[in-house]
């Protein structure tokens, strides 16, 4: 039987812990046996909060509740790491990569507490660290499973944009090019890539961000990139709703609707989805499904 291409992101909500990536393993399992499946992850629930958080601290050398918050973020992956992978050898070389990611972050909070200065560029390095470590720990929590899996950052899997830091935006021409390049041969062997949401690089190679809830957008760019058949936002809610559920309790899932409606939904202020990550699919007519 024929499978569909489908680019499956999941946010941040799906990954609150080891247990719940776990479950995404069990997921994306499923969803290849059949079907070419190329996922993307957000930052652990809260985290890109935290790193905000974290640089505004380090802007103004509040040194102790940098530390402070540092060692939660720092505990919160590593417990992720302990309970989602089983196997011995995959848990060490994760954890060993956690701690390196971790300790990188530290070296860069502690460059801007020694300047006290934070540039829209220095916030897009910080804020790049949530989906690094994210996929990292994703990556062995597959591998664990037995997945053929390989991890890549927004810029390793070739998304490039302008230098609008905090808001960048796709190039998709060369976007489309390197992404086709590095992604497909993978993906046609029977590999799952990995890739890194919300972020980025310019032309220079330096990080850049999409924009809050960005990973939705990583999604619909690689979907258009890789010519996919559907792309499927995975949260914690069964779909794009009326209105929001944690505010309005009447609110109900909207079984359909079209781009233009949806954008619409989005630009209003519906925390739903970013809202420049249908563009790419509504130019290409690319189906999204809120799962
Ligand atoms: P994710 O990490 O999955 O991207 P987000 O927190 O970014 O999660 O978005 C999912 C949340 O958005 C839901 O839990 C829901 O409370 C909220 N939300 C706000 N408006 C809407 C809406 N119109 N439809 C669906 N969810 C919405
Ligand atoms: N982690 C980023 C954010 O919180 C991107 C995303 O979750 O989609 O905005
Ligand atoms: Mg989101």
């Amino acid at each position: 039987c024929m499978g569909l291409k489908i680019v499956a992101k999941f946010g941040g909500t799906t990954l609150a812990g080891g247990g719940r990536m776990k479950h995404l393993a069990y997921l994306v399992d499923d969803m290849a046996r059949e079907n070419e499946v190329v996922v993307v992850v957000s930052a652990m629930d809260g985290v890109t909060d935290r790193l905000i958080e974290l640089a505004t601290y380090a802007e103004k050398g509040r040194r102790g509740q940098m530390d402070s918050l540092l060692r939660k973020i720092r505990f919160q992956h590593l417990k992720a790491v302990k309970e989602g992978i089983s196997d011995e050898k995959i848990k060490v070389v994760v954890e060993r990569k956690v701690k390196d990611i971790l300790g990188e972050l530290a070296h860069v909070l502690a460059g801007i507490a020694q300047l006290k200065e934070l540039t829209s560029r220095s916030r897009d390095y910080v804020l790049s660290f949530g989906e690094r470590l994210s996929a990292s720990i994703v990556e062995g929590v597959f591998k664990d499973r037995g997945l053929k899996v390989s991890c890549f950052t927004g810029g390793e899997a070739g998304i490039v944009t302008d230098s609008n830091f905090g808001n960048g935006r796709p190039l998709m021409d060369v976007s489309r090019h390197l992404v086709r390049e590095r992604l497909t041969p993978l993906v046609e062997s029977g590999v799952i890539p990995i890739v890194a949401g919300f972020i980025a690089v310019d032309q220079h190679g330096v990080y850049t961000t999409l924009g809050r809830g960005g990973s939705d957008y990583t999604a619909t760019i690689l979907g258009v990139a890789l010519g996919a058949d559907e792309v499927w936002l995975w949260t914690d809610v069964d779909g794009l709703m009326t209105a929001d559920p944690r505010v309005v309790s009447s609110a109900h899932v909207i079984e359909s609707i079209s781009f233009p409606e949806a954008v619409e939904m989005a630009l209003l202020g519906a925390k739903g989805m970013h809202p420049r990550a249908l563009e790419p699919a509504m130019e290409a007519g690319l189906p999204v499904r809120i799962r």
